[in-house]
């Protein structure tokens, strides 16, 4: 017979912590391999430069392969953590939302958001079966703060670092042509659960 435990079960708040660490080691992978893309990608152009492969016959081959490999690995499970920037002090872009919601429909809502952990701490809530992405309506696909028919945001004062820096100006699944107020064609499939995964990225 094993030893009797004499200390205490985890707490949820150590359970999340735990949870925390290993989403955040699954991102730094990520990047990792980023620095690796960024390295493979260098070295095809040194030797393209240097006319030992063409650059374009190995993209052709990559992004075959590339194909392949999503198919192979559609439904994975993967982790989604939102940027490290203090949401409280990011700019967002000069967009008059309110005069143009009646036009775009506050399609930005419908996209994925990647919430970060202090989003977490806000009480945001996120997709149990993707984390950390904001939850969505299973309905009509918004943000489950975003209130029908008006689409205001219910927890605006919190909101995520991407709703405030994301520029919809030039995105082509919400506007045809910003300046021209032409809102580009609207789509039920996105967002809708089970969802066609439309990330939207903070501002560059
Ligand atoms: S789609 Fe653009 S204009 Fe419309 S609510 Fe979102 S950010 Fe504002
Ligand atoms: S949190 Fe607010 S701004 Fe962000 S997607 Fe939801 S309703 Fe839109």
């Amino acid at each position: 017979m094993g030893a009797e435990r004499t200390d205490p079960p985890a707490t949820v708040a150590e359970l999340e912590e735990g949870l925390r660490q290993l989403h955040r080691m699954e991102m730094q992978t990520k990047l990792h391999l980023e620095r690796v893309e960024a390295l493979v990608t260098a070295a095809i152009k040194v030797l393209h430069r240097a006319e030992i492969v063409h650059e374009k016959s190995v993209e052709a081959e990559a992004a075959e392969q590339r194909l392949k490999i999503v198919e192979a690995r559609t439904g994975d499970a993967r982790i989604w953590v939102g940027p490290e920037v203090d949401k409280y002090e990011v700019e967002s872009p000069e967009i008059d939302c309110a005069s143009l919601m009646h036009l775009c429909k506050a399609r930005c809502c419908r996209l994925s958001v990647a919430l970060d952990f202090k989003d977490l701490d806000d009480g945001l809530r996120w997709e149990y079966s993707r984390p950390y992405e904001l939850r969505r309506r299973a309905d009509d696909g918004y943000c489950i703060y975003s209130e029908k028919g008006t689409h205001r945001c219910d927890c605006y004062d919190k909101r995520p670092s991407i709703c405030r820096t994301y520029d919809c100006r030039e995105d082509k699944r919400v506007w045809d042509d910003f300046e021209a107020k032409i809102p580009a064609p609207w789509r039920d499939d996105v967002g809708v659960a089970p969802p066609l995964v439309q990330i939207r990225m903070p501002k560059k």
